[in-house]
């Protein structure tokens, strides 16, 4: 139900510049009126809330123009990839409730790529450099400079295959030598100016093993692995736009290679879109593996991580995610985007689906004494007032519970409607009850609190709708089970803690961004919710159960607060 909603606002709202630039390629007939996309990662980390904007408008307009999207891993660095991360990539994207047509990988084209790679040597279109790369890099230029040929740059076709061909064998070492284009050393652009397409790199793909050992670089790749695959629409990021005339360019060479080139009236376009960036995080896979290699996380999972199986660990549902990408857009305009607007996402979705249960965190000892001991009641409690389809569960009630230790104050200013001597409140789902005093140690800390219960209270008798101001939750101590409950804050206390110094980066993480209670107390009926159930603890937040977790020791991840309350903590630090 509050899915098809979703749909509809989703239909309603009008077109980005992407979905435009669609239609009217559809309109024109491009492609014989073909729409096909593909997400595009490199399996070097675990994906983000960055990629997952990416994906949802790689798979969205696929699904909204009949076509196809494919998954593709752009694996062209066997240094940094791994199969456990082309795992977790395909996880995610499921989870977040998207379904490729096909798999495949860059390295499906390495035979096509070098194929190729050697037409264009032999159309005087290459050159193998022995330069290192600094010689190179200082070749370049500057954008209002030209840059300085290589002295290889006219090398004899011949020697050029066949060096390129050492370059695979593995008789040449790491760095003597790269392919490179032949274009244009004075071009304004500088990916124009004779860019790297080859590099030798010794060490084993984990698809292809040692097959090669010259690796194509990721402007070489790209838009071929596009072409080959029959994409039309190559969506990416803002900062491959200076790539777009490089991207052409070897379309353009690529349909003049009669063994290579498709159907004429065929060609991928790419279009960009601004980035995802997140307040008080990072984005980059380098910062977060690194936040993971030197244990300052506790994994790619952990709650306070931006990936999507971290976001999944704390306890955010998929809708939540795609609502929010939903409401940001996709626009031309690089921003850094509020993380309070993500979490508002989370808490309005988890409001509908979230279980309500009680949970105490910080407990104190209520005592009922006109409770009769002994004596057990069985309340029923709405599992969420939203969706009265959830059905109802059942909670103990007895007479000694416990309580927050914050909703009892001996000597309460006027305006404080819980628990003070001589007041009333209401017991969630239960009676009303008057507090009688308290019992302190010496040290002055409350350890027990004391009320009457009024029996004629409970909902459907006389009294039941007798105004009280306060009403608190409980649990009956005899009847709930241990906890430990994991508090997050945010990970960095900076808000961009990515335009930060590089050197600083470690330094801006936030000292109290996961706080541990041990000492909590749940009801029962938590201990029969599946692990990926949504909770609410009442008048506390929505939380969610840890992969920590186990029978003897439960354990719960805080998603988010039940408000906003970090910008209240930001202005007025108390
Ligand atoms: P790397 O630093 O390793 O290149 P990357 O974040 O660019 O990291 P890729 O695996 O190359 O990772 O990204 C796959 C796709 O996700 C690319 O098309 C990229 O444009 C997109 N993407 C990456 N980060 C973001 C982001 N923050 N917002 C939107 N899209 C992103
Ligand atoms: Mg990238």
């Amino acid at each position: 139900m509050a899915e098809n909603k979703n749909e509809e606002n989703v239909a309603k709202r009008s077109l980005n510049f992407i979905e435009q630039a669609i239609e009217n390629d559809l309109k024109e007939g491009k492609n014989n009126h073909k729409v096909q996309t593909r997400f595009p990662p490199e399996p070097n980390g675990y994906l983000h809330i960055g990629h997952a904007k990416a994906f949802c408008l790689d798979f969205g307009v696929a699904r909204k123009y009949g076509g196809i999207c494919n998954l593709r891993f752009d694996d062209t660095n066997p240094v940094k990839e791994d199969t456990e991360y082309v795992d977790s990539i395909k996880e995610d994207i499921q989870w977040l409730g998207y379904q490729w047509e096909n798999i495949y990988y860059a390295s499906d084209y390495f035979d096509q790529l070098w194929e190729f790679a050697v037409e264009l040597i032999k159309r005087g279109k290459a050159y193998v450099d022995e330069q290192s790369s600094e010689e190179i890099a200082s070749q370049k230029g500057t954008p209002t400079q030209p840059g300085t040929e290589s002295p290889f740059r006219n090398r004899p076709v011949e020697e050029s295959l066949e060096l390129f061909e050492k370059m695979n064998s593995g008789e040449i070492e790491e760095g003597a030598m790269v392919l490179r284009a032949k274009i244009d050393m004075a071009n304004p652009n500088m990916h124009f100016r004779d860019p790297v397409i080859y590099r030798v790199i010794k060490h084993p793909h984990h698809r292809t093993g040692d097959k090669w050992k010259a690796y194509p670089m990721y402007d070489f790749a790209h838009g071929q692995s596009d072409y080959f695959e029959g994409v039309t629409h190559s969506l990416c990021t803002l900062e491959f736009e200076v790539h777009r005339p490089l991207y052409d360019y070897f379309i353009d060479e690529l349909q003049e290679v009669p063994q290579l080139a498709s159907a004429a009236d065929y060609r991928p376009r790419q279009i960009e879109f601004n980035r995802l960036n997140l307040t008080y995080t990072v984005m980059s896979k380098r910062k977060l593996l690194t936040l993971v290699k030197e244990g300052l996380v506790n994994g790619w999972d952990d709650p306070r991580m931006p990936t999507l199986c971290g976001f999944r660990r704390r306890g955010y549902s998929p809708e939540s995610i795609r609502k929010f990408i939903d409401m940001i857009g996709y626009t031309k305009f690089e921003a850094l985007n509020d993380i309070s607007m993500l979490e508002a996402a989370v808490r309005e979705d988890l409001n509908t689906r979230a279980i309500r249960v009680s949970a105490v965190l910080n407990p104190v000892k209520l005592i009922i004494t006109n409770y009769p001991e002994g004596k057990v009641e069985e309340m029923e409690c709405i599992n969420n007032p939203e969706d009265l389809s959830a059905g109802t569960h059942t909670i103990e009630f007895s007479r000694e519970l416990w309580i927050e230790k914050e909703d009892f104050m001996e000597d309460a200013p006027k305006k404080y409607f819980r628990l003070t001597p001589g007041k009333e409140v209401r017991l969630k789902n239960a009676y009303i009850i008057t507090c009688t005093g308290c019992r302190k140690d010496e040290n002055g800390e409350v350890t027990e609190v004391y009320a009457e219960y009024d029996p004629n209270t409970l909902s459907g008798m006389p009294e039941a709708n007798r105004k009280v101001k306060g009403t608190l939750h409980w649990l009956s101590c005899a009847h709930c089970l241990p906890a430990e409950v994991r508090l997050y804050d945010r990970l960095f206390s900076v808000e961009n803690p990515g335009a930060e110094q590089e050197a600083d980066f470690r330094q801006l993480l936030n000292p109290d961004s996961l706080k541990v209670l041990t000492d909590c107390y749940v009801e029962k009926y938590t201990q029969q919710l599946k692990p990926t159930d949504y909770l609410q603890f009442q008048r506390i937040g929505y939380f969610h159960i840890d992969t920590d977790s186990t029978t003897e020791q439960l354990i719960f991840n805080r998603t988010v607060g039940l408000k906003d309350t970090w910008g209240k903590k930001a202005n007025n630090p108390s």
